[in-house]
């Protein structure tokens, strides 16, 4: 069975792509001749599967998207202390290439404008690092957070670094406020070769997710930075990281975000998941136009506004076949099977998608084992899947739509028994419109008992049960 979540992306993406407004960043030329029919979107969970429809190959620059990953190399190099004598958390309201400092401290306000994000790059390694220095520990830190090796794409870099009189203001701006000790120069052509790296949205939704799974990566397990650290770094994303339109951004998608001129963005919801959107088009200030309208869409439709957290608990998902002896249906060799999962807790989009896999998992395990036994060809015989939401305590509206739509999918190949006691589900009783062929109408009960009765009717027997329906 096919999981749901690509096609719906997909749907996410042909939704945004009649967005047409906007432009791409003119200031760095490579940029302005982007071709601004590529859109991509990207979503990738904390424990490591990562769905994407689009241009999702397609490679660009990360520019800006990168300020929230080196501020956390940054804090892991310096200390947070240190850290925070040298940039402010505070958002600034202002441009993002703004030549200012916070009154009273001199310090640039905050990791996300381009006064800060140089005077955090400055800070990597240690302050009497050489540039080189500098990137070779920042292009190494993304590439293990991305899962692959990133390159500086040198023409990116040149025709940046050919305009940037306004950089270099700002550069020595901060050297003559004390907020950095190197070269000026050094610290702002290494940022800008930091800006230079280049993405595709599958890379930065795992990076997000990364941020989102409290420094770990995963795939890989390995903790990228402290918790403490992505803390930091998603607060900052929180009040800073959508240029001027940060307020409005965390009022309507509600995800610490952070976006770039070359028209990316990244959400990362604590605890869930990273998400990664492109398309080069920009609007008033500086946000791709598509990748909002993605963004806001996919907040909206699957309830990741962080401030929706009352029922967050920890939702799990088990799953257990029972192996039957045999019954009056037995239409090939292949053993009869009741494939049971059971959901327990508060369940949101997270607990929802592992319980797709889950069913995708044990289907192919089926499927596998009856070819062993009867062949290529033959076709697996699960008597019946006995979802039990005896244990689940709520499903929001996401969770239940994607259950659902699991339920539609097996519906048309085997029997599907609901135990449902207290009306979680909401399963409708009218057929689907878009039922498919072999569709048999889920079975619905309030009690295991009920549900035993009606498997064993239909010719399914438990012989080993272990689970405890
Ligand atoms: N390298 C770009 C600059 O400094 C990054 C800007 C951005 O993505 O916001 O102008």
């Amino acid at each position: 069975m096919k999981s749901p979540i690509p096609d719906y992306l997909q749907r996410v993406l042909e939704k945004a792509r009649p967005f047409n407004t906007g432009a791409p960043a003119s200031y760095i030329d490579v940029l302005a001749k982007a071709d601004t029919s590529r859109s991509a979107v990207a979503v990738a969970t904390v424990d490591g599967s990562v769905y994407s429809a689009g241009d999702d190959d397609v490679e660009f620059s990360i520019q800006s998207i990168s300020k929230p990953f080196v501020y956390a190399l940054a804090i892991q190099d310096q200390g947070v202390d240190r850290v925070l004598e040298k940039v402010g958390v505070e958002p600034s309201g202002d441009a993002f290439n703004r030549l200012s400092l916070e009154a009273g401290t001199n310090r640039p306000m905050n990791p996300m404008i381009n006064a800060g994000a140089m005077a955090t790059h400055a800070l990597v390694v240690s302050s009497d690092a050489t540039m080189e220095q500098r990137v070779d520990r920042i292009v190494e830190a993304l590439s293990r957070l991305a899962g692959r090796q990133l390159y500086v794409d040198e023409e990116v870099y040149a025709a940046e670094l050919k305009d940037a009189n306004r950089n270099m203001g700002i550069g020595y701006m901060l050297k003559a406020a004390g907020m950095i000790s190197c070269d000026p120069q050094e610290a702002v052509r290494g940022y800008i070769r930091q800006c230079s790296i280049n993405v595709n949205v599958r890379d930065l939704a795992m990076m997000a997710a990364t941020l989102g799974n409290g420094g770990v990566h995963p795939v890989s397990g390995e903790r990228i930075m402290p918790q403490e650290s992505a803390r930091q770094v998603l607060s900052v994303m929180t009040t800073c990281g959508m240029y001027n339109a940060s307020g409005e951004w965390i009022a309507t998608v509600g995800v610490p975000a952070k976006s770039g001129v070359s028209g990316g963005i990244i959400g990362s919801l604590p605890g869930q998941l990273g998400l990664a959107v492109f398309s080069p088009n920009l609007d008033q200030r500086g946000n791709s136009v598509r990748g909002v309208a993605m963004c806001k869409q996919l907040s909206r439709d699957m309830g990741f506004h962080m401030m929706d957290m009352s029922q967050i608990g920890g939702a799990s998902v088990r799953s257990w076949t029972a192996t039957i002896a045999g019954g009056s249906k037995q239409p090939n060799a292949c053993q009869q099977d009741v494939v049971i999962f059971e959901l327990r807790g508060a369940v949101r989009f997270a607990g929802a998608e592992r319980l797709t896999r889950a069913i995708i998992g044990e289907m192919d395990k089926i499927r596998a084992s009856c070819e062993d036994i009867a062949g290529m060809h033959a076709k697996p015989h699960v008597c019946a899947v006995l979802f039990s939401f005896r244990n689940t305590y709520s499903l929001n509206d996401v969770a239940r739509r994607l259950i659902h739509e699991n339920i539609r999918r097996l519906a048309s190949a085997t029997n599907v028994v609901i135990i449902d006691p207290t009306g979680v589900l909401k399963l409708p009783m009218d057929q689907p419109p878009d039922k498919g062929p072999g569709y048999q109408q889920p079975r619905v009960f309030k009690t295991q008992a009920e549900a035993k009765d009606y498997i064993g009717g239909i010719g399914c027997r438990v012989v080993s049960d272990d689970g405890g329906i």
